[in-house]
């Protein structure tokens, strides 16, 4: 099962991608992680993301790209994967296709995840993430048991320093000018589904698995 999770920052991407990858047993290729992980280890990856991470811009598609090829050439990717947070520019989408095509590995299907603006202000402002595992929580709509600790790993959780409020106002913005548009390129691909990330963590994880559960 070959996957892309759309949608904008704080649709729910990261936390249905965890809940996901454990159902399906395919790994789950974030390219946030990704960055954020080489910037954790001071490589020059990790430092040249961190410029535009912290402005809410993206990092250039040449570089995602080839980040991205290399990690789906891995032994772990050879059955599957979920990427998360990638495409998101046209440029890398068709990137993607033209090396899927030269594998003759096409795409299973693009989960669109789509969530009101107004709502995605508050998901990312209230986001907390572990520093241990990487598992995703809420302050208010997905509280960890005990206060700033993992549930499932007990690790410390803390604020991404680009959910701040301008910053996600600056990344919502990003997301509509230059990702947005890969909505209407896989709908007329027509492996585009749509799902209402509205509703609770677990309805929306019914909504893609009963889609996955369809396509395989
Ligand atoms: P993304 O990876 O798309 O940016 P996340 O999965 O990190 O989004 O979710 C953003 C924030 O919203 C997190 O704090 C998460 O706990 C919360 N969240 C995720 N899904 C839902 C949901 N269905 N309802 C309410 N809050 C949610
Ligand atoms: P979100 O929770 O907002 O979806 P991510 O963790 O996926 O955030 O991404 C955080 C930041 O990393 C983005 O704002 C961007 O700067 C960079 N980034 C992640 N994926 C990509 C990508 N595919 N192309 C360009 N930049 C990316
Ligand atoms: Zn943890």
């Amino acid at each position: 099962m070959r996957i892309i999770l759309l949608g904008p920052p704080g649709a729910g991407k990261g936390t249905q991608a965890e809940k996901l990858v454990k159902k399906y047993k395919i790994p789950h290729i974030s390219t946030g992680d990704i960055f954020r992980a080489a910037l954790q280890e001071g490589t020059e990856l990790g430092l040249r993301a961190k410029e535009y991470m912290d402005q809410g811009e993206l990092v250039p598609d040449d570089l995602v790209v080839d980040i991205v090829k290399e990690r789906l050439e891995q032994e772990d990717a050879q059955n599957g994967y979920l990427l998360d947070g990638f495409p998101r520019t046209l440029a890398q989408a068709e990137a993607l296709d033209e090396s899927l095509r030269a594998s003759g590995t096409p795409l299973t299907g693009v989960i669109n995840i789509s969530v009101d603006p107004q709502e995605l202000l508050e998901r990312l402002t209230g986001r907390r993430v572990c520093r241990g595992c990487g598992a995703t929580y809420h302050i208010k709509f997905n509280p960890p048991t005990v206060r700033s600790v993992c549930d499932k790993c007990g690790g410390e959780l803390y604020q991404r320093e680009d959910d701040t409020v301008e910053t996600v106002k600056q990344r919502l913005e990003v997301y509509r000018q230059q990702t947005a548009p890969l909505i209407e390129y896989y709908g007329r691909k027509g492996i585009l589904f749509t799902v209402d990330g509205s509703q609770e963590i677990d309805e929306v994880f019914r909504a893609i698995t009963t889609i996955l559960d369809r396509q395989q």
